[in-house]
């Protein structure tokens, strides 16, 4: 089964990469954060020591270094705030808006740079532009790198949730006629009998079997047997509403279809209808004792209050027990 996570991680690549980025920018930027934050706490620690000692030229710039530093202390301290408004917009405008803010930021620490290249007397300005220059050579190789690592987990993990759907899809489905088989039957009855529970709504079963499919296999070969088997699907699924009505392969030759919301009277139109449908098919069954064409026996029964799946089940298999002992090609109501 799939996890909920998988199953709200959307199917196309982009989109489930995108989630992934904003995952890994989530974590990643709180860490840039305290980073920043340390870095100008810092600068500041040093400022004022540099300063008591004579060691900076603080008159040199039009603007003072040291509410330089502070103004972006305070930034730094207000950015979680814009980082929530950004949480919130869609991914259009969040990730823009981050490369605006960046490319901000990354000038503010340029100036930075700048200020302290004019205003330190330790002679800075090549130390700080060779740490500058390594620093960015070597952020962004590792960037790269880890950009290309990224993508590639990113499309494994995708390749496995499309793999996981796919699966999950198969697990439900009856290889040969398509329709959903016995497991998934039995989850969504369940389900229905907690809702019928709570809502005290109708709910009725259908229980199908062909009749004489031995001799019809024996006949016409088990490949026209498969064939057969395919129409009769195809059938039910015609006769079936095409909303809350759940058509399946209950196993072998016989076909259950779960009618919601309906009672023992609407369980007996369908009946009918899907008699009508296959006799209108007309598909030759020359070992049937009841008829030229193939035919099918069905019993019906709708659940009670109290009554669980297996119980159900048991019924309705005794109604069609009754259909084909009173001589197949009708349909019986469960007591
Ligand atoms: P009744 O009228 O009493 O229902 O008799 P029946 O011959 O239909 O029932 P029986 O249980 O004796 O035989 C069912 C046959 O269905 C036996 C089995 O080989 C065949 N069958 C089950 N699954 C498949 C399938 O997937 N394909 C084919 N071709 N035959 C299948
Ligand atoms: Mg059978
Ligand atoms: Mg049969």
């Amino acid at each position: 089964m799939l996890s909920a996570e998988q199953r709200r991680l959307s199917s196309h690549l982009d989109q489930h990469l995108n989630e992934a980025r904003w995952r890994a920018l989530k974590a990643g930027l709180r860490w840039y954060w305290v980073i920043n934050l340390i870095a100008i706490l810092f600068l500041l620690t040093r400022f004022y020591i540099f300063r008591d000692a004579h060691l900076l030229l603080v008159n040199v710039l039009p603007w003072s270094y040291e509410w330089q530093l502070i103004t972006m202390a305070c930034v730094c301290l207000l950015l979680p705030m814009g980082w929530l408004w950004l949480s919130r917009q869609p991914h259009a405008v969040w990730q823009p808006s981050l490369w605006v803010c960046g490319l901000c930021w990354g000038m503010a620490w340029a100036s930075v740079g700048y200020t302290i290249s004019i205003v330190d007397l330790k002679g800075g300005f090549n130390l700080i532009f060779n740490m500058v220059s390594l620093l960015l050579i070597v952020l962004e190789t590792g960037r790269r790198m880890l950009n290309n690592w990224f993508e590639l987990a990113v499309s494994r993990e995708h390749e496995n949730l499309v793999l996981a759907r796919k699966l999950d899809a198969m697990a439900s489905r009856d290889p040969l006629t398509g329709l959903a088989n016995r497991r998934h039957f039995d989850q969504i009855c369940k389900s229905a009998i907690a809702q019928g529970t709570t809502l005290e709504t109708p709910l009725t079963v259908i229980l199908l079997d062909v009749d004489f499919f031995k001799r019809y296999n024996d006949h016409y070969g088990h490949q026209a047997g498969d064939e057969c088997l395919i129409l009769v699907a195809e059938c039910l699924e015609e006769s079936a509403r095409e909303s809350g009505d759940l058509v399946a392969r209950y196993g072998g030759e016989e076909f259950v279809v779960l009618l919601q919301d309906t009672d023992l009277a609407g369980g007996e139109r369908v009946a009918e209808r899907i008699r009508h449908t296959l006799a209108a098919r007309a598909l030759p069954h020359e070992g049937s004792e009841v008829a030229p064409h193939l035919t099918l026996s069905q019993g019906i029964a709708q659940w009670r209050q109290g009554e669980s799946l297996v119980m159900l089940l048991e019924r309705v298999d005794g109604a069609l027990y009754q259909a084909k002992g009173e001589g197949r090609n009708c349909y019986r109501l469960a007591a």
